[in-house]
């Protein structure tokens, strides 16, 4: 089973810092201000629409093409999963829509905004505005309950959704009070979906949420990401190594050797239920 590096991830001490520090909270709110109004959207504009992506590695004299070259487009409440083998470049394709990392060339939009010229302040903006993460591990504070840990989003997001309707949205309603040692890890997750999804981001970024559980609770994690997908229309991208997974989605892409090998439509889409591994 793959295992992600996991450091402090950048994305969680940015909404973290609001709560623990409540000045850095007001600073927050007036930085989001930085980050330019939307232009009015069509309706059928992509939300991601990104062509020839490239990102080489340098470390020394040896380079690592982890992308070479890589056209995606994702409309607006598609759910996309994205297969391939360890290596293929999915995470570090994820990380550059996510405004994670920077590509060596090539062009990445959401909607009207081109990330690649985005200064550091507009991609924390973008992230904090736009994306949400979700990751193998939960990353969540073990000292805070599952509704405080969502309300570390929730208090500096521009349109937040209430924590415990987050939290019911993923069926842990009856979890709220409860601390993450307290959870099971497919329940953990959900709470990591619920905080990922509270501030009603315009996409959820998911690398291998279902990586460290078993089927069963798996299916719970799926059921929190289509459910989210459904009824707040969140453009919802999902990276696995689990090909029984692509039969949820809208379209399955896969990725081999920093390339889109293919990407094709599901033409009926199974319930999370209906799946198993
Ligand atoms: P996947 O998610 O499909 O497993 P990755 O995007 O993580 O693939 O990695 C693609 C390639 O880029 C791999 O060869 C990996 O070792 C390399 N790579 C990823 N991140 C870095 C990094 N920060 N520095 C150097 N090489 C990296």
């Amino acid at each position: 089973m793959p295992v992600k590096a996991q450091g402090r991830p950048r994305w969680l001490s940015e909404a973290s810092g609001g709560m623990a520090m409540p000045a850095a909270c007001g600073e927050a709110r007036s930085e989001r201000e930085a980050l330019e109004p939307m232009a009015a959207e069509a309706n059928q504009q992509p939300v991601f629409r990104i062509a020839g992506l490239a990102k080489v590695y340098r470390s020394g004299d040896v380079e690592v093409h982890a992308l070479r070259g890589v056209d995606f487009e994702a409309r607006a409440g598609e759910f996309v999963v994205i297969l391939g083998p360890s290596g293929s470049g999915k995470s570090t394709f994820l990380n550059i829509i996510g405004g994670l990392d920077s590509p060596t060339s090539g062009e990445a939009w959401f909607k009207d905004h081109d990330l690649t010229r985005m200064s550091e302040r507009e991609l924390t903006l973008y992230r904090r505005d736009h994306v949400g993460f979700v990751f193998q591990f939960y990353n969540l504070v073990p000292s805070l309950t599952a509704r405080e840990n969502v309300q570390l989003v929730t208090e500096i997001a521009r349109n937040p959704m209430r924590p415990e309707d987050a939290l019911g949205l993923v069926d842990l309603g009856n979890r709220l009070d409860h601390f993450p040692a307290e959870l099971s890890g497919g329940e953990q997750q959900r709470v990591a979906i619920a905080r990922a999804i509270a501030k009603r981001p315009d996409v959820l970024l998911c690398d291998e949420p279902t990586g460290a559980l078993d089927s069963r609770t798996g299916i719970r994690v799926l059921e929190a990401l289509t459910a989210s997908n459904a009824e707040l229309g969140t453009t919802t991208i999902v990276i696995t190594h689990n090909a029984a997974i692509q039969d949820i989605a809208d379209r399955v892409v896969r990725f081999a050797d920093g390339r889109i090998a293919s990407s094709i439509r599901n033409e009926r889409r199974r319930a999370a239920s209906e799946v198993s591994w």
